[in-house]
């Protein structure tokens, strides 16, 4: 079993003293599914310091990028990463996620702590799978996702104006760190521009 390869793009490279070339690649064994990745290169030592080719836009084709740009977005993920442990690390938070763990102690059976949680989008898995992995609600509690404390906050009928805002922050980092990069044009049929 290998790789079945088509070129997809060939051209010169921004300096004009080499090439970018693309290749689109499949499967080759029969079971394979219609999945498929892109294999580039950029045949320049100069070139290749400065761009790189990237795929971040399902259904479009691939495209020249500055690295800087690429390092842009490697800072705004790390920044990302960064806002989410800060989120969870505010004592705000975790006054929260006590209170959350003593509101569902009040619930007796783990039923009806699963129908709570549900009721706030706060229950992920279904009811068997819960009461596998449920231990005891504190756990439960702290093992919430940054995005999931609107739920809490709903579902205990509190807000937090500083957690809301370090919240907006965290899906105004994503929006960054999403953001397709912008393509350096390039001429080259194949390649988005
Ligand atoms: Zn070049």
């Amino acid at each position: 079993m290998g790789t079945d390869r088509t070129e997809e793009a060939r051209g010169p490279c921004p300096c004009g003293q080499g090439e970018v070339v693309v290749e689109r690649c499949t499967a080759d064994h029969p079971f394979a599914s219609a999945d498929h990745w892109w294999q580039s290169r950029i045949d320049c030592p100069n070139c290749a310091k400065g761009y790189e080719v990237e795929d971040d836009d399902p259904g479009q084709a691939p495209k020249l990028v500055l690295k800087t740009e690429v390092a842009k977005r490697q800072s705004w993920t790390q920044a990302w990463h960064q806002q989410r442990k800060t989120i969870m690390g505010l004592p705000a938070v975790h006054l929260l996620l006590k209170q959350l763990a003593s509101r569902l102690d009040q619930e007796k059976s783990l039923a009806a702590k699963y129908r709570l949680l549900a009721q706030h989008h706060l229950a992920s898995s279904a009811l068997a799978t819960f009461r596998k992995r449920f231990t005891d609600s504190s756990s439960y509690a702290h093992n919430l996702s940054p995005t999931e404390l609107p739920g809490v906050m709903d579902l205990l009928g509190v807000s937090d104006p500083a957690i809301t805002a370090a919240l907006q922050k965290l899906q105004q980092l994503w929006a960054e760190m999403k953001k397709p990069l912008p393509a350096v044009a390039t001429g080259i049929a194949g390649l988005a521009a």
